[in-house]
């Protein structure tokens, strides 16, 4: 599972603002995002000093083919399903639209066109932290079984800090008790396979214009 285009070390956080007004939930979830991106850099930048390289870039997208067992968090998803509905337009949404409707848990990941991710900016936490360092995967190796030393262990302390931002989603909003649920491991009973979901009704969704196609249409009456 992979960012297809390689990660900044000082990362920036995406934002959607006039969206964000409206949904608080989309600030929870890029807010969380920014901090695993936070996170990722870190370790990129201490491999560095040791003199290791980050191997991952953009185009190099077989990781994207290879994983079946992408964990997404349902705010995760809420975000995901969003942004493919409101945001994607043109020929994007069409392709899309048509991969998600013959999608069958075989298949590459759904989100993968044309050696890109097509949703970028809100791919989950799990594609954010895979990274490889060294050298490129080949073609169908999954690194975690071939060389696990070259993969990138996610840093605890950012992931938890994520879900700390997180949780007022699920109506837990106290910090004492979002930090008892985080520890407690509580977070990972909520996730859910990608490949799992029922992508053919979100295609169905899709057959509604997206807000840009909306506001495009209005424009030109
Ligand atoms: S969402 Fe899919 S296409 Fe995007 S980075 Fe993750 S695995 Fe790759
Ligand atoms: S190097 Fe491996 S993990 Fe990194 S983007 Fe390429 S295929 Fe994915």
């Amino acid at each position: 599972m992979k960012k297809t285009r390689s990660i900044p070390l000082k990362t920036k956080r995406f934002s959607l603002p006039e969206d964000e007004k409206r949904l608080t939930w989309l600030s929870m979830l890029l807010d969380a995002y920014h901090i695993v991106d936070k996170g990722v850099a870190a370790s990129i930048d201490s491999e560095k000093k040791k003199g290791r390289k980050l191997a991952c870039a953009k185009g190099c997208s077989s990781c994207c083919v290879t994983h079946k067992d992408i964990p997404l968090y349902p705010l995760e998803l809420q975000g995901l399903i969003w942004y493919i509905t409101e945001k994607l337009s043109g020929h994007e949404r069409e392709i899309l639209k048509s991969q998600l409707h013959s999608f069958s848990r075989d298949n590459a990941c759904p989100f993968l066109l044309e050696r890109s991710c097509a949703i970028h900016p809100m791919r989950p936490m799990a594609c954010r932290q895979f990274n490889v360092f060294v050298k490129s995967c080949e073609e169908g190796e999954d690194p975690f079984h071939t060389r696990r030393n070259d993969v990138m262990d996610p840093v605890k302390k950012y992931v938890d800090q994520a879900f700390f931002i997180m949780l007022p989603y699920h109506g837990i909003e106290k910090e004492s008790v979002r930090i008892k649920f985080i520890e407690a491991g509580e977070m990972h009973k909520m996730v859910r396979e990608l490949h799992a979901c029922n992508w053919k009704a979100l295609a169905e969704k899709m057959e509604k214009p997206s807000s840009v196609e909306r506001r495009t249409s209005k424009e030109e009456q």
